[in-house]
């Protein structure tokens, strides 16, 4: 019998599974592609045991450790959805993800098992298991107590691996069903794309519970036979203390931003590096060219989202461009249109980014009128993130299409302002906003981070600067001063929470 996904990680196994690394806790656990393979089997035939049917969902609230691989696996080997969930939603947010999900199982850090068990009761799931940072709980007791081997369930390639919860950014997370063929299809792709190998060893320090840690970090690594060092979270000097044990490392900007601030970043300790990947919020271009001439290393950023996968990269070889996202990858369709009358747009021009491909998710779960309104009739997804397509084929985001500013009637894309403040002296960083304006529907804000050190910008200093860079209507009504921006754990800034905290500005 077949398992679309499975198979796929079976057939690319290294070549001695027992002397091959899957993956070390440095300093703690290592398990070889034969521990991998032994303790997904006895997860499998823990979950079939505690009466998980294949379609059935599994949902997992737990800090990360190797364990939740074995579990994910395990879910995909017994023909389950896994459902991973933020290791920071609060009792009442979990509460909302167990109704919507209905899962057969929840899996939570025995910590909160007291607080959370009621909650799984009130949404009607029948179990729930515990698992620890270490790895330790009912779920690992379960697991341990199998013996043997597990026939994997039948799955085809339509059938659902997972539902991810989508990061909230933009308002209540969406569910999205990825297939199996979703998962192998992109992993397949980015290996080949982005070139690993089973000599590779890649740094993950990204959360489990995200598509970046999860899907494109794990299944990568998988699909390649390759070797994770997993870091319970980003430690800048751990991460250091490992490149030279490393090939390649995936990060959200965050990681690079702060890795830059380490003074043992030099050429040297990153020489047996080969990839920098970055991904799931904007990079800087001065990230990008600071961590060049710290390393001599290009971070290659890409650009996805949990319903799509992966869908565009900048190049393996050739030009990898700074604040830009590169190419569609091979099978990803992508185009720019207006998003008024979907008319597809030329180079240069912004609109709608819209994608198709094996990696385009197969809905949002149990949303059938959100779903509806996200796909056209041609299969195209509408991602809601607004960019163009450069003259030479690179494509660039310029933001959400929520976080548009309209203000007297004229369109303001957030980046060409933040990328006009950012680039004046005393400016760290800064996030453009629309507020509520009387007069001009939605008023130009910018709010902004001074670089530590440098002298203060001030609010005139900032204006007067823009006032030769930027249209009129481009220009930032007021400039607010923050100690820094709010992020969610993917580096994601919250413009939501920017602009709840600033809706009066204009009264
Ligand atoms: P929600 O959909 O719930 O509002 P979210 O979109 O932040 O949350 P994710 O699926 O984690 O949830 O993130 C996908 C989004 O992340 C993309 O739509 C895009 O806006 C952003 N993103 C990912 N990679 C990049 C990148 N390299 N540059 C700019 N934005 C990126
Ligand atoms: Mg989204």
């Amino acid at each position: 019998m077949s398992n679309h996904l499975f198979d796929l990680i079976r057939d690319r196994l290294p070549a001695d599974p027992a002397g091959h690394l899957f993956l070390e806790v440095p300093g703690g656990l290592r398990w070889s592609y034969a521990d991998l393979l032994a303790e997904s089997a006895r997860y499998a035939a823990a979950l079939v045991g505690l009466g998980v049917k294949p379609g059935d969902r599994v949902a997992v609230q737990v800090e990360k450790s190797p364990a939740v691989i074995a579990l994910y696996l395990g879910c995909v080997r017994a023909g389950a959805a896994f459902l991973p969930l933020n290791t920071g939603y609060t009792a009442a947010e979990i509460g909302y993800f167990l109704g919507d999900a209905e899962p057969a199982l929840f899996v939570c850090d025995p910590a909160r098992r007291d607080a959370l068990a009621p909650v799984a009761e009130g949404a009607g799931v029948a179990q729930v298991g515990t698992l620890d940072a270490d790895g330790a709980g009912t779920m690992a007791a379960e697991a341990a107590g199998q013996t043997g081997g597990f026939a994997d369930v039948a799955r085809g390639p339509d059938d659902l691996a997972a539902i991810l919860y989508t990061s909230g950014t933009t308002g209540r997370s969406k569910g999205a069903m990825l297939s199996h063929d979703n998962l192998a299809s992109n992993a397949l792709t980015l290996v080949e794309h982005w070139r690993f190998t089973a000599d590779d060893v890649l740094i993950h320090a990204l959360p489990v519970f995200h598509t970046h840690g999860l899907f494109v970090a794990t299944n990568t690594v998988l699909m390649a036979g390759a070797a994770m060092l997993f870091l319970p979270r980003l430690d800048p000097a751990a991460i250091l203390a490992l490149m030279p044990r490393a090939t390649a490392m995936m990060g959200v900007p965050t990681f690079y931003t702060r890795l830059l601030r380490e003074p043992g970043l030099t050429p040297e300790a990153t020489k047996g590096m080969r990839l920098f990947v970055s991904g799931s919020a904007p990079l800087l271009a001065e990230t990008h060219r600071d961590w060049q001439a710290r390393t001599g290393h290009a971070i290659l950023e890409r650009y996805g989202m949990t319903e799509t996968n992966m869908n565009t990269s900048n190049p393996y070889e050739g030009d990898r461009v700074a604040g830009t996202v590169g190419f569609p990858l091979p099978g990803v369709d992508l185009r720019v249109v207006d998003p008024e009358t979907g008319r597809a747009l030329g180079p240069d021009e912004v609109g709608m980014i819209e994608v198709r491909g094996p990696n385009v998710f197969k809905g949002y779960w149990r949303m059938p009128e959100k779903t509806a309104a996200e796909f056209k009739a041609d299969g195209f997804f509408i991602t809601g993130d607004l960019g163009k397509v450069d003259g030479r084929g690179y494509v660039h985001i310029v933001g959400r299409g929520k976080d548009l500013i309209i203000t007297g009637g004229y369109n303001v894309y957030p980046k060409e302002v933040e990328t006009e403040i950012d680039a004046l002296p005393g400016v760290l960083e800064s996030a453009v906003i629309g507020l509520a304006h009387k007069d001009f529907g939605e008023g130009v804000t910018a709010i902004v981070v001074a670089r530590p050190g440098a002298e203060a910008p001030t609010e005139a200093g900032i204006l007067a600067a823009l006032e030769s860079r930027l249209a009129k209507f481009k220009q930032p009504k007021r400039i607010l001063f923050v100690d820094e921006l709010p992020r969610n754990t993917m580096g994601k800034v919250q413009k939501n929470l920017l602009r709840d905290a600033h809706k009066d500005l204009y009264g």
